[in-house]
């Protein structure tokens, strides 16, 4: 049995999670809720001036766990995986500017083409990058998805996949993000946390619950509680394998988004408690 959780010194909120609100928004809202950790998409700060960002984020005392994300490395074509370059050095330096120790990547796939082709582009992708993080002091974590986002969104898809990554690429600067809705399903999830756990690679971990039916691939995540997810049994293996970061709650719910956002931060910090 994982021991409970019992008050909220490790519960971060993803900016995504409480889609309606800007950063400014978040920062205040989480404050008062007693959410001193954030980890922060990159759409709220598109139109953000990132020095300002970072005096509010210190003003509130709020630590920022990581920034999400860059990524998206495979295509057929090489224009746009030049892009891709640009964009991931974008993304460090705005993760750098607010603080954030982490990266996360969701790594990208192009259907045109095979995985394999699509996981050789992702390592020659990070292998590209990585002087750039390391410089800034930013640590850049593999983050698998569930195979239904394999055409498109990542192929990498097992965590035994972004640890193979992870341990050729050898460096104390790429790492792999634990993500339940991701991972749940797989049946060596035990054995390869321990194994990032092992190698020091584990660099994060997101909590959310699989509903069932899932209506959205991509807008249907459930609250803590909500799905089928044995979240504490994983956040055990995780805490096991040394892992001792924030638990990060990363939901996107079209539902959810809907209700009174203030309302819903309260929800969450219930079902945290309870099935997390
Ligand atoms: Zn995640």
């Amino acid at each position: 049995m994982a021991k409970p959780i019992t008050d909220f010194s490790k519960l971060c909120v993803h900016t995504l999670t409480t889609r309606p609100w800007d950063l400014k928004q978040c920062i205040q809202n989480f404050s008062a809720a007693g959410i001193h950790a954030i980890t922060i998409w990159r759409n709220v700060l598109e139109k953000q001036n990132l020095h300002e960002a970072k005096r509010m984020l210190d003003d509130y005392g709020m630590q920022v766990v990581s920034v999400a994300r860059g990524g998206f490395f495979p295509s057929v074509e090489k224009e746009n995986r030049h892009l891709a370059i640009d964009d991931n050095l974008l993304a460090i330096e705005q993760a750098s500017a607010v603080g954030a120790p982490v990266l996360v990547l969701v790594c990208g796939a192009d259907g045109r083409q095979s995985l394999e082709k699509s996981r050789e582009q992702i390592q020659e992708g990070i292998e590209q990058i990585l002087p750039d993080a390391k410089k800034a002091g930013v640590k850049l974590a593999i983050e698998p998805l569930h195979p239904m986002y394999a055409g498109d969104r990542s192929a990498i898809n097992t965590l035994a996949q972004a640890n193979r990554m992870a341990e050729e690429i050898n460096s104390e600067y790429v790492g792999v993000a634990v993500d339940v809705y991701h991972l749940w399903w797989d049946s060596n999830l035990q054995h390869e946390i321990a194994r990032c756990g092992r190698n020091g690679n584990l660099l994060a971990f997101h909590i959310c619950d699989w509903n069932v039916p899932t209506v959205d691939f991509l807008n249907d995540r459930g609250l803590m509680g909500d799905g089928c997810i044995n979240i504490p049994e994983i956040r055990r293996w995780v805490e096991d394998a040394g892992f001792s970061g924030c638990n990060e709650v990363e939901i996107f719910s079209e539902k959810y988004w809907l209700m009174d956002q203030i309302e819903y931060l309260e929800k969450i910090k219930n079902a945290y408690l309870k099935f997390s």
